[in-house]
C-alpha cells in the first residue's frame, strides 16, 4: 500500500481491537438459552449492501422479543460487546470483522393496520420490515404520506434509527410513536413529541433497540397514489448507481445556515474536487452520483474508507467543509 493510503487510514480514530473468546460455555449458553439462529464466524460481506467486511465473530438473528432479551443478559454477564445491525445498508464494516455479537432484528417481520380514522390509518411496523414492503403496502391500502421512501435498501429499524429520507419526507414526519428495548431490559414507547430526530438520526439512550414504529399515514386517491410511487421510483433509477453494491449516500449533506436547512449537496462538493469517477482498488466514486462510492470489483472495505478520506480531504482543502459521515463504520482493520 502507498503512503499516502496509509497516511488517510492512520486518520481513523479506533477503539482498540478487543478479543471475544467464544468458550464453549458461551456456546452452551447460546444453544441453551436463545430460540433464534446463532451464526459463528459469520462473513459481514452477506450483510452489507456494499458486500464487503470481516467476519462477525457472533451473527445471531433473535426469533422473538424475549430472544433480545436474553442475549443482552448474557452479553451483560459475558462482557462481550454487541452491535445492532439492520439490514447493512448503511454499514461500512472494517476487514478485521466484528469481535462480539452482531444482533439483527430481521426476523421481526409483522406489519398491521392498527387503528383507522376518517381520512388517516395507523400501521404498526416491526423493525425487520423491509422500507420498500412498508411503502408498497400503505401504498396498496390507499394510504398516502411514504411514496418518497420507495426504494430505500433497508429496514424499519435502520430506518427509525437513521431517520431516512428521500425528496423532502423523513420518517420523523410519518412516526407517531417508537417502541424500544432498553439495555436494562425494560420496554419504552415514546411519542413523536419526545422523540429527538436530526438529519440522518434518532438520538435514543444508550444500548437500547428499536422494536417497532407506529406510523399515522393519510387515505389518499389510489391512482393518485400510484402514479407518485412510479414517479419516484423511476427519478431513483435515474439518479442512483443500484446496478452496484453500494451503501447509500456516504456523507450527509452539509448543513450550513442556522435552521439547518440543506444549502449544498454533499455529491455537488465531491464533483467539484475532481474525485467523480476516481477509483482505489475495487472501490470506485460512482460516475452517476458523487455522493455513492460503489463496489466495482472486489473491492475491501479499506479501499472504501481511502476513498472515503479522500472524498474528505480533498473537500476540506477546496471548500474548507468538513463532510460527515452518514454511513456507519464499525469494526477492526
Ligand atoms: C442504493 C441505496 C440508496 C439509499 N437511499 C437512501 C435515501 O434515499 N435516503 C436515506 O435516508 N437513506 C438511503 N440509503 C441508506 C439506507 O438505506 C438507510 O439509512 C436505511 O434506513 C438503513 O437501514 P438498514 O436496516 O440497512 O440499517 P443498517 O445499515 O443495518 O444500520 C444503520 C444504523 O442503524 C442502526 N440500527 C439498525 N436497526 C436498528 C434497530 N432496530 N434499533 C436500533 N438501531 C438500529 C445500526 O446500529 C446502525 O447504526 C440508501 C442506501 C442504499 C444502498
Amino acid at each position: 500500500m502507498t503512503d499516502w493510503k496509509e497516511e488517510i487510514l492512520k486518520k481513523w480514530n479506533r477503539q482498540s481491537p478487543r478479543k471475544v473468546e467464544i468458550s464453549d460455555k458461551l456456546r452452551d449458553r447460546l444453544v441453551c438459552e436463545l430460540k433464534g439462529e446463532v451464526f459463528y464466524k459469520e462473513p459481514m460481506s452477506r450483510h452489507t449492501s456494499v458486500r464487503t467486511g470481516g467476519i462477525a465473530d457472533i451473527y445471531f438473528k433473535p426469533s422473538n422479543i424475549e430472544d433480545i432479551k436474553t442475549i443482552y443478559r448474557i452479553v451483560k454477564e459475558e462482557n462481550i460487546p454487541l452491535f445492532i445491525h439492520g439490514l447493512g445498508s448503511n454499514t461500512l464494516v472494517r476487514d478485521g470483522g466484528i469481535r462480539g455479537i452482531v444482533v439483527t432484528l430481521s426476523q421481526l417481520k409483522k406489519i398491521e393496520k392498527v387503528a383507522e380514522g376518517e381520512d388517516y390509518a395507523d400501521i404498526l411496523v416491526e423493525s425487520g420490515v423491509g422500507i420498500n414492503r412498508f411503502v408498497n403496502l400503505s401504498c396498496e391500502l390507499g394510504l398516502t404520506g411514504s411514496e418518497e421512501l420507495i426504494g430505500i435498501p433497508g429496514s424499519i429499524g435502520g430506518a427509525i434509527a437513521m431517520n431516512a429520507g428521500a425528496r423532502g419526507v423523513e420518517i420523523k414526519d410519518l412516526i407517531r410513536e417508537v417502541t424500544l428495548l432498553t439495555e436494562e431490559g425494560e420496554l419504552k414507547n415514546i411519542s413523536r413529541e419526545k422523540l429527538d430526530f436530526t438529519y440522518r438520526h434518532l438520538k435514543i439512550s444508550k444500548g437500547s433497540v428499536i422494536l417497532c414504529g407506529l406510523f399515522r399515514l393519510k387515505k389518499g386517491d389510489p391512482k393518485a397514489i400510484a402514479s407518485r410511487l412510479e414517479d419516484f421510483q423511476k427519478k431513483r433509477v435515474e439518479t442512483q448507481p443500484i446496478n452496484y453494491p453500494n451503501m447509500g449516500s456516504v456523507f450527509k449533506n452539509p448543513q450550513t445556515d442556522s435552521k439547518k436547512t440543506t444549502k449544498v449537496y454533499a455529491a455537488q462538493l465531491i464533483e467539484e474536487a475532481g474525485l467523480k469517477n476516481i477509483r482505489v482498488g475495487g472501490a470506485r466514486v460512482s460516475p452517476k452520483h458523487a455522493n455513492f462510492i460503489i463496489n466495482e470489483k472486489d473491492a475491501t472495505a479499506k479501499d472504501v474508507l481511502v476513498l472515503i478520506g479522500l472524498m474528505k480531504d480533498k473537500v476540506k482543502e477546496k471548500t474548507g467543509i468538513l463532510l460527515e459521515l452518514e454511513v456507519k463504520v464499525i469494526g477492526e482493520d
